[in-house]
């Protein structure tokens, strides 16, 4: 796990923040207050942590801060999606996927687009795909 690396409580953090632009922590607190039931501490405490790690910023605005986004929703989805990936080895990469859609419910819409970008992924796919693990940490070689 990458040291700035967005965790699933922060997550929850960043998402009223993504929704609404700009933001008070006292905003933030009310709505995972209901969700969460966090008490307004632990929630400062995690926009303290988004702030140190670049994924917040602050604006002063009189007595109160309001916070804003440094990241995208998009690019942190990307990151964290990829981070997924890289943890396993690259031959259960297609299972871990497979495993991912067969537990989301799709829509039409949704489906279409992964079938078209499958089929696109298809005419230059290989027949293999190499592990590249560590020794030691994958048992592919070992058939
Ligand atoms: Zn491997």
């Amino acid at each position: 796990m990458q040291e700035n690396q967005i965790t699933a409580s922060e997550w929850e953090v960043m998402r009223v923040v993504w929704a609404n632009k700009e933001t008070t922590s006292k905003y933030i607190s009310e709505v995972l207050e209901d969700k969460m039931n966090w008490k307004p501490a632990t929630t400062k405490t995690l926009i303290g942590r988004l702030v140190k790690k670049n994924k917040l910023n602050t604006i002063e605005e009189g007595r109160k801060y309001l916070y804003s986004p440094q990241v995208t929703e998009q690019e942190s989805i990307q990151e964290s999606s990829k981070e997924v990936l890289e943890q396993v080895c690259s031959q259960k990469r297609g299972a871990v996927l497979y495993q991912m859609i067969e537990e989301t419910t799709l829509s039409i819409k949704d489906i279409e687009y992964l079938q078209k970008l499958l089929e696109m992924k298809k005419r230059s796919a290989p027949k293999m795909i190499q592990c590249e693990c560590t020794p030691g940490q994958c048992d592919c070689s070992l058939g």
